[in-house]
């Protein structure tokens, strides 16, 4: 089946995604749990979902610390055909125990315009990935919707890029968009990418959009992600999206980046500080 999509092509005066449009900032309210106010929001868990037992052991550890939300990818966009490619609808399923478990909702990834009903049915909020940042029926879709969409920037992509993507979210009736930056490519190889700290007060200028930041996938190095993630929240981010796995070598995907429980409570611990300098709290 052809889907067609009816777009408005005559722009508004003020893109829907500008402060021009709308000066207060949107806060995005998830079951009591309101993402782009005072409060900080922590999505942790797992790169991937890859068992019952995985999920729902880490969804208890980060619960353990105070993370608000989960993470889990049950559909992966991984670079290589041969590396795991997720447990696809099971995956959503064990999410969704881990989350009648815990309380936590959950975040996970959609990665193409068929597949959003199935994952909307599970998720509390949708991510689109950096590789698709520009997958444009999938955001088509994402606006027929009425959950929150994590839109993560392109490694590759400018702000602008990032705030037309989700243009095209809002524009086709979903209001409900976080932005992610989660680090871009550059010439730096001592780190799987460059966080773009600029990103946050920029686009905390340009857009009334909650800004969240994946410290993770930014430096790619568990060891370092504390680091940044302190930094990211210093600068004004609305939140962050970590990998915690109970096994990190073990991890499926991205064990190198992922942090064990006890390195995860300790960014908490100091977050926690760092936002309550700012007068905010997690
Ligand atoms: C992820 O969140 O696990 C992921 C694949 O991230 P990104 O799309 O930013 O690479
Ligand atoms: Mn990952």
């Amino acid at each position: 089946m052809i889907t067609t999509y009816t777009r408005k092509v005559v722009p508004p005066i003020n893109m829907l995604f500008s402060r021009k449009y709308r000066h207060e900032n949107t806060v995005i309210d998830i079951g009591g749990i309101q993402i782009g106010g005072e409060r900080v929001v922590i999505m942790a868990g797992p790169c991937s979902v890859e068992s019952r037992q995985q999920i729902i052991e880490i969804a208890q550890a980060v619960k353990k610390v105070k993370a608000s939300m989960l993470r889990g990818g049950a559909f992966k966009a991984r670079s290589s055909p041969y590396s795991f490619q997720g447990l696809g609808e099971q995956g959503l399923h064990f999410l969704a125990e881990a989350r009648t478990a815990t309380g936590l909702p959950i975040v996970t990834e959609v990665m193409s315009p068929s597949q959003v009903p199935l994952v909307a049915a599970y998720a509390d909020i949708l991510q689109v990935g950096a590789r698709n940042m520009q997958n444009f029926p999938l955001l088509c879709s994402l606006g027929g919707i009425r959950k929150p969409v994590l839109l993560k920037r392109g490694m590759g992509n400018t702000l602008e890029e990032l705030l037309l993507a989700a243009e095209y979210i809002l524009s086709a009736g979903n209001h409900q968009v976080i932005l992610c930056e989660r680090g871009i490519r550059t010439y730096e190889s001592a780190t799987r990418n460059t966080l773009d700290i600029n990103a946050i007060p920029v686009l905390k200028e340009m857009t009334h959009l909650p800004v969240i930041v994946d410290p993770s996938h930014a430096i790619g190095k568990a060891q370092f992600v504390t680091a940044i993630a302190r930094s990211a929240i210093a600068a004004g981010a609305d939140g962050l999206l970590v990998e915690v796995h109970t096994h990190p070598a073990k991890a499926l995907s991205d064990g190198e980046q992922s942090l064990s429980p006890s390195m995860f409570a300790t960014l908490m611990l100091e977050v926690e500080r760092i936002a309550g300098a700012l007068q905010r709290h997690i």
